[in-house]
């Protein structure tokens, strides 16, 4: 397949570029490169020893995206260009608002100006909203707390609607958890722009040296160790899970479906420090603050209905996600370079 990549620059994006070349498929990117940098895809070209033809174009353009479709044979669209900082949501909802709404509603009108009708959309764990149990299934109800997380939810809602007005569509709704790790080269990684809000980027620029210490966000919630719990999965399990669900909705009579990405596994913050000062060798020191608005204590995927219908699962654990995070952190202090080496 010829597959379009919107925000294939981006952390997650970028490798799961990497794993549908190596299965063969074609790629086209589309970036607007607003939280990317453009050496990135000098990486990926060195990495994958193949082409990849990037647009540098906003999405929320239709009239741009629509010429992407109009000059590329799209056979189908992984969507991952979004904004996606919880916090700058709260305090700017209007840009968070228009910006994921704008493009989501111009690649899937270009979609159907074009006949395509294969879309994977990136969704988060977020929308199982704040009242839900710790282990999260796909039948739970949706919400949210925060414009970001609501965006995904009325994403998720247009899709439905879409696939209920025309069974043609092959929509794949995938619930991430918390996506951390780094391509097994170190060459390509999650790299913030500014101060990171999560916490493993933290971790990492911790240890690295350009931080001096962490703050762990509370540690009187109600889990074994009082601070917070989360289901992280190593960005290439879940680049390999968006190739399993194209694959998937690509043979199926579902115009929609719905699975969670994780690993069912869980980790306290002071879990993941530990793993990571074991796998960096260096310290990570860090003071306990009070809680983060907005945070709930412990959360993680009941992942069964994406192992049985994708026939995928989560392979790396905790201390896999940090060896590769330090690998790449380590090679790339300042993450990647801002003008092409
Ligand atoms: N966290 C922390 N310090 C940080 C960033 C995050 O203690 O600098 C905690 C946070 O309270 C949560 C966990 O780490 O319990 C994961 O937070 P992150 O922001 O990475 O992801 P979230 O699950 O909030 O989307």
């Amino acid at each position: 397949m010829r597959v379009l990549v919107t925000g294939g620059a981006g952390y997650i994006g970028s490798h799961t570029v990497l794993q549908l070349q190596a299965a063969g498929h074609e790629v086209v990117i589309a970036d607007d490169f607003s939280n990317s940098k453009p050496s990135i895809v000098k990486r990926l070209v060195a990495l994958s020893d193949e082409p990849v033809t990037v647009y540098t174009v906003d999405l929320t353009d239709e009239l741009a995206t629509e010429r992407v479709f109009a000059e590329e044979q799209i056979d189908a669209v992984i969507h991952f260009a979004g904004f996606k900082a919880v916090g700058e949501s709260v305090a700017e909802p209007l840009a968070y608002y228009r910006n994921n709404l704008d493009t989501a509603f111009s690649v899937l009108n270009a979609m159907n100006q074009h006949g395509v009708r294969t879309f994977v959309f990136s969704s988060s764990a977020t929308v199982y909203g704040e009242n839900a149990v710790r282990e999260r299934t796909e039948d739970m109800p949706t919400s949210a707390t925060n414009p970001y997380g609501w965006t995904k939810v009325m994403i998720e809602q247009v899709l439905r609607d879409l696939a209920a007005a025309d069974d043609s569509w092959r929509i794949a709704i995938l619930r991430y958890f918390n996506p951390v790790g780094a391509h097994a080269s170190g060459e390509i990684g999650e790299d913030p722009s500014g101060k990171p809000n999560n916490l493993m980027p933290f971790v990492a620029q911790v240890a690295v040296g350009r931080r001096e210490k962490l703050s762990v966000f509370g540690d009187d919630y109600d889990t074994p160790d009082g601070t917070g719990v989360r289901d992280y999965i190593h960005v290439e399990d879940l680049a390999a899970g968006h190739l399993a669900a194209l694959e998937k909705v690509t043979a199926s009579d579902d115009a929609l479906s719905v699975w969670n990405l994780g690993s069912g596994h869980a980790s306290s913050v002071l879990e993941v420090v530990a793993s990571f000062a074991r796998a960096s060798g260096r310290d990570v020191p860090y003071e306990v603050l009070p809680r983060r608005a907005g945070d709930l204590p412990a959360y993680w995927a009941d992942p069964s209905k994406a192992n049985a219908e994708l026939g995928w699962r989560a392979t790396r654990t905790i201390d896999d996600m940090c060896e590769d995070t330090w690998r790449w952190q380590s090679k790339n202090p300042n993450g990647f370079p801002d003008v092409d080496e």
